[in-house]
C-alpha cells in the first residue's frame, strides 16, 4: 500500500470501500430472528429461508423458533418438547462451507414460573442466540390478534408498566443474549406518552446494560397494524445511551421476508448514534462496523 494513503490507517474502512466499488452496496445485514414450520404458523423449509438469504446477499442468518413449553404455555404457537430434536436438526443440516452461515437460536419467552425449566434446559442445547421475548401478560396475550379486543378493556398505561416490569425481571434472569422486539405492546397501534414510555423503559433498559444483553431491531413492526419498527427511535436512542449493543431481525414467518425492510431498520440505528452491530457464536458476542447503506428491499432479488 502506498505511504499517505488514508485507508492505511484503518482496515476495517479499507475492506467496506472494496466492497462498496465491487458490488455498488455494501454487505447486508445478519438476520438473527427467524421463524420455521414448527411454530404452526410460519410457512417454507429452512433451506428456501437460506436460499432467499443467499440471493439478497445476507452474510449470517439464525433460526429462532419459540421454545418449546413443557408447562402448557401457549401451546398453539410452539413445538412440544418432543418435537424440538426435529428443530435442531432441520436447521443443523444447514451448517455447512456454504454462505449464508447459519446459526442456531431459539426465541424464549419470559414469563413468570419460567425461569426453572430454562435455567436448566437453555444451556443444555448450545444456542448461538438466545432471543428473550415477553409475549404474555398473566394470560394475556397481548400481541394475539385473537385477544386483541382485551385492549380496550385495560388501562393502556398500566398495562405498558407492567410489560416492561416483565422485561426488566427477563434481563435480571441473565438466561437471555438480547431481548426480542422490546416494545411489542404498541403492535395494535396502543401506546403511552412518550414522557411515560422513558420513565417505564429507561429501568429496564438499565437492566438490559448491566447484564450485557443487546436489543434486536425487529422490522415485522413494519408489517403490523403499528407500521413501525420494534422498538421506537426513542427506545433505540435511550439503548444507544447506554451501550445496548443491537442486532436486526425479521420475524420471518416466510422464507420472502428475509432481510425485510433492513434498509429502514439500519437508518433508525444510525440515526440513533450506532456505528456497529454485533454478531454471535454461543452466546458471545462481537462488534461489528454498520455498514453506511442498504438497498431498500423492494429491490432485492428473492
Ligand atoms: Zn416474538
Ligand atoms: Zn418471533
Amino acid at each position: 500500500m502506498p505511504d499517505g494513503d488514508p485507508a492505511q490507517k484503518n482496515t476495517s474502512h479499507l475492506l467496506i470501500f472494496k466492497r462498496r466499488r465491487d458490488s455498488g452496496q455494501d454487505e447486508m445485514l445478519p438476520d438473527y430472528h427467524i421463524h420455521t414450520i414448527m411454530c404452526k404458523h410460519a410457512e417454507g423449509k429452512t433451506a428456501d429461508y437460506r436460499a432467499v438469504a443467499a440471493k439478497r446477499g445476507i452474510p449470517q442468518i439464525c433460526f429462532t423458533d419459540h421454545i418449546p413449553s413443557p408447562d402448557g404455555y401457549d401451546a398453539d404457537y410452539r413445538m412440544d418438547l418432543s418435537q424440538f430434536d426435529v428443530y435442531r436438526s432441520m436447521v443443523t443440516e444447514l451448517q455447512d462451507d456454504k454462505s449464508p452461515e447459519v446459526l442456531f437460536g431459539i426465541e424464549a419467552d419470559y414469563y413468570q414460573g419460567c425461569e426453572t425449566f430454562l435455567r436448566e434446559w437453555l444451556p443444555a442445547q448450545h444456542f448461538d442466540l438466545i432471543l428473550g421475548s415477553v409475549h404474555y401478560i398473566e394470560n394475556w396475550g397481548f400481541d394475539n390478534p385473537a385477544d386483541r379486543h382485551v385492549w380496550d378493556s385495560v388501562d393502556v398505561t398500566a398495562t405498558w408498566r407492567k410489560y416492561f416490569e416483565l422485561v426488566a425481571e427477563l434481563a435480571d434472569s441473565g438466561l437471555f443474549d438480547a431481548a426480542g422486539h422490546l416494545d411489542l405492546p404498541k403492535k395494535f397501534g396502543h401506546r403511552p406518552s412518550d414522557k411515560a414510555l422513558r420513565e417505564m423503559a429507561e429501568p429496564a433498559l438499565d437492566r438490559i446494560a448491566e447484564t450485557g444483553m443487546g436489543i434486536e431491531l425487529n422490522t415485522s413492526g413494519l408489517r403490523k397494524p403499528v407500521g413501525e419498527i420494534y422498538p421506537s427511535p426513542i427506545l433505540v436512542s435511550l439503548a444507544f445511551d447506554r451501550g445496548i449493543p443491537i442486532c436486526f431481525g425479521s420475524d420471518s414467518h416466510r422464507p420472502e421476508d428475509i432481510g425485510r425492510d433492513f434498509d429502514l431498520a439500519l437508518e433508525l440505528a444510525r440515526e440513533a448514534g450506532y456505528t456497529h452491530y454485533f454478531r454471535i457464536s454461543q452466546g458471545r458476542k462481537r462488534l461489528v462496523p454498520l455498514p453506511e447503506t442498504l438497498q431498500a428491499t423492494h429491490q432485492q432479488p428473492l
